[in-house]
């Protein structure tokens, strides 16, 4: 090869300042999560996070992908977890902080594309025994990474669980609501924060939002809107074996 190209490919190589493995598929390129991978997911280069209504207090949810994807095999349309959902359990459950920097730059990037200004943005907080035993609550990494990019101020406390209830998953819906009343409680006045945007990782049911916006209505709040990563609560969620 001539001098001049072989100096000019290392030059290239070098200018290259980000090569990443995609966290989904492990493919080399110059994102945390490949574009096909995003597809896959339901997420174009250019689309913006997707909104859904939300009962009140919640003005609206926000999400950047479904939990679930449809594919058609040879015996037809089957459902399995995204690329997304699968990179979300390796973060929650083998701790892959890779995984974690790369959802929480995709949903602060998403987020963003609200262009809604938001007061303080709190996260969804963990029992305090699932906390000790993961070390870390992966909703407030997400609201972090949002929080930072959206120029508001992150409360990681502002909501605390109120009762060490059950946990959510093997529940109905009707248990799931019985076991979450009052379950949330707001550790400061938020009436001088009155937009808040609550993040969580996951929505399947949307009770736990829906009692955590209303811990953050009693305390003041009047402009709720929530973000999660990614929406199971879709026609998808009678997929039961496979909720997060
Ligand atoms: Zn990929």
């Amino acid at each position: 090869m001539h001098r001049g190209s072989a100096l000019l490919l290392r030059l290239a190589g070098q200018l290259r300042s980000h090569t990443y493995i995609c966290i989904c598929c492990g493919s080399e390129g110059d994102r945390r999560v490949c574009p096909s991978c995003l597809r896959t997911s339901g997420i174009t280069e250019s689309s913006a996070i997707k909104t859904a209504p939300a009962g009140p207090p919640i003005k609206q949810l926000h999400y950047c992908a479904d939990y679930h994807i449809r594919t058609t095999t040879d015996t037809g349309p089957a459902i399995e977890d995204s690329p997304l959902a699968v990179a979300l359990r390796r973060f929650k459950y083998c701790d892959d902080r890779r995984a974690g920097r790369a959802l929480a730059d995709l949903m602060a990037r998403q987020t963003r594309a609200l262009e809604l200004e938001f007061d303080a943005v709190v996260p969804v907080p963990l029992h305090s025994n699932k906390l000790k035993q993961r070390g870390f609550n992966q909703s407030a990494w997400l609201a972090k990474a949002v929080a930072r990019s959206a120029g508001s101020r992150f409360f990681p406390c502002g909501l605390v669980r109120r009762l060490s209830g059950k946990p959510q998953c093997g529940l109905n819906g009707c248990e799931r609501r019985m076991n979450l009343s009052r379950a949330f409680r707001a550790q400061r006045d938020f009436s001088i924060y009155l937009r808040v945007l609550l993040v969580d990782d996951v929505i399947t049911t949307g009770t736990t939002l829906k009692q955590a916006g209303r811990a953050l209505f009693e305390a003041g709040a009047t402009d709720i809107h929530c973000a999660v990563l990614l929406n199971a609560s879709g026609p998808s969620q009678a997929h039961e074996t496979a909720s997060p």
